[in-house]
């Protein structure tokens, strides 16, 4: 009974969260999305920004980081070393860098900082929760060590992680390593819940490694299996979206919270007349959206490969001579950092400059949220990121999907396949099949894809139907 008394008696500690993703700018936009769901619910969160990209926030423009700590006074930003120098390119080839150095540096770093963060200060009480990026399960291990409980944040589709899940049993089903003379139209039957259209193709990237001891097929596998200690797994999708997977992890990883879309979750639970506030780290090119008001309506093809691909001139060139001969307008963000550097500059066509001053937009990065839900845009050439692929199904735009690594393979896969939502244009880009695809996705089939990519949108937004009934 005392005892009772004596726990009753003591004060609970103010639940504050550490949320800290993997340096890049498509797990910074997802997981900055929960920090500001969770300050709405009244925690205090810190982020944890590497130096590299909050130094990026500060000097843009467009991304007013005095916004978000006007609007969340429990919310602020710590940063940490993601451990390369600045100059380095952190995208394309030497994103595996990143991973190497924030294991090697970052992780001792974020250790003493969160020991030094659990010493309650007058201003800020310990952290009581972290919620680490789960492809950085070293995160795990601290948290562990500290007794600080940590929950996961994948950002990736459930699809794609269930297909990290099963590698091993691809090994072991013999269907991996490649040997590079496989069909790889071929069926794969061991990934449970995608025997009936699965194939060699639409595996996640790593799995074209040609050797099982390849570093990056291993940090896949060991990180996918451990990312199961944390006490539970955030998702940013949503069941309509992935339940038939979602069944699946569960048998596995039963602690699972789908709070996708995290866009519509926000924007739901945010008074619509405050501005969103933006998390781009390159500066946004709003001239675009002029542009956009001044087209017909669903007439614009929006493109972009996220802020990470890099394309090779050749197939830049193939893009564009696909997207000028298809006659359809088009919007495209080419990062300035998204043409491989080896490939020189080089003459443009003069039928490109031509046909691109007729029909179409260049943005060096475009306010793509934005961009997605404008009423001139009506179909969508992509990656398949899955910040991208939720944002286009949110919007209720259909997609050609060209995936460049990692999860996009699979995801586009589920695109075409399963939500029927667009073409796959997996592992081709020639000119003739971009222009193909183009007609395709803008005119021949547009009324097919617009219905579905419409009821798609409906159950990603039916959180804010339920929202506004509560409401009313
Ligand atoms: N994005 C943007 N403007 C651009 C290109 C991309 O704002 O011109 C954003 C996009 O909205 C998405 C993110 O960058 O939220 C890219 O994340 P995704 O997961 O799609 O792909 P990644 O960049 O990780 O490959």
């Amino acid at each position: 009974m005392g005892t009772t008394q004596e726990q009753e008696a003591q004060p609970q500690p103010q639940p504050h969260v550490l949320i800290f993703p993997f340096p890049v700018q498509g797990h910074v936009n997802s997981m900055l999305k929960l920090a500001e769901l969770l300050c709405n619910a009244g925690l205090l969160v810190t982020f944890l920004n590497s130096d590299y990209n909050h130094n990026r926030l500060l000097r843009l423009e467009t991304t007013d980081l005095h916004a978000r700590f006007t609007r969340w006074p429990g919310f602020r930003f710590e940063t940490i070393t993601d451990g390369l120098p600045d100059d380095h390119p952190r995208s394309g080839e030497y994103l595996n860098d990143i991973f190497d150095s924030i294991k090697m540096i970052t992780k001792p770093l974020f250790r003493k900082m969160l020991v030094s963060l659990r010493r309650s200060s007058d201003i800020r009480p310990p952290v009581t929760c972290i919620i680490a990026d789960g492809i950085m399960t070293f995160a795990i291990d601290v948290a562990e060590e500290l007794e600080i409980p940590i929950i996961s944040f994948r950002t990736i589709s459930a699809c794609s992680f269930w297909a990290y899940f099963c590698i091993p049993k691809l090994i072991e089903a013999g269907e991996l390593p490649f040997k590079g003379d496989e069909d790889m139209d071929g069926q794969i039957t061991c990934v449970p819940g995608m025997e009936s259209f699965l194939r060699r193709r639409d595996l996640p990237s790593f799995c074209r490694a040609k050797d099982l001891d390849d570093p990056t097929l291993q940090v896949v596998i060991t990180e996918t299996q451990k990312a199961t200690r944390a006490s539970a797994l955030i998702l940013n999708t949503f069941e309509e979206l992935e339940g038939p997977i979602l069944s699946q992890i569960r048998s596995h990883y039963p602690n699972i919270y789908t709070i996708g879309p995290l866009l519509a979750l926000l924007k739901c639970r945010l008074s619509y007349s405050s501005p969103s506030i933006s998390s781009s780290l390159w500066e946004e090119d709003k001239s675009c959206m002029s542009w956009l008001d001044s087209q017909p309506l669903k007439s614009v093809l929006y493109v972009s490969f996220g802020s990470l691909a890099v394309v090779t001139r050749d197939e830049l060139l193939e893009f564009w001579y696909g997207l000028v001969n298809s006659r359809q307008r088009f919007l495209w963000a080419i990062r300035p950092d998204s043409i491989a550097e080896k490939e020189g500059n080089g003459q443009i066509p003069l039928e490109l400059v031509e046909g691109t001053k007729e029909r179409g937009f260049m943005v060096g990065w475009a306010p793509q949220e934005d961009v997605l839900v404008h009423s001139s845009v009506g179909g969508f050439l992509t990656h398949s990121g899955w910040n991208s692929t939720l944002e286009s199904v949110f919007a209720g735009v259909p997609m050609i999907c060209w995936p460049y690594f990692a999860d996009q393979q699979t995801n586009c896969r589920f695109v075409s396949e399963v939500w029927k939502l667009g073409i796959d244009m997996k592992d081709r880009c020639d000119r003739r099949t971009v222009e193909n695809m183009v007609k395709e996705l803008m005119e021949e089939r547009r009324e097919e894809f617009m219905k579905s990519a419409d009821q798609m949108a409906k159950l990603a937004r039916r959180i804010e139907v339920l929202f506004s009934e509560q409401l009313t």
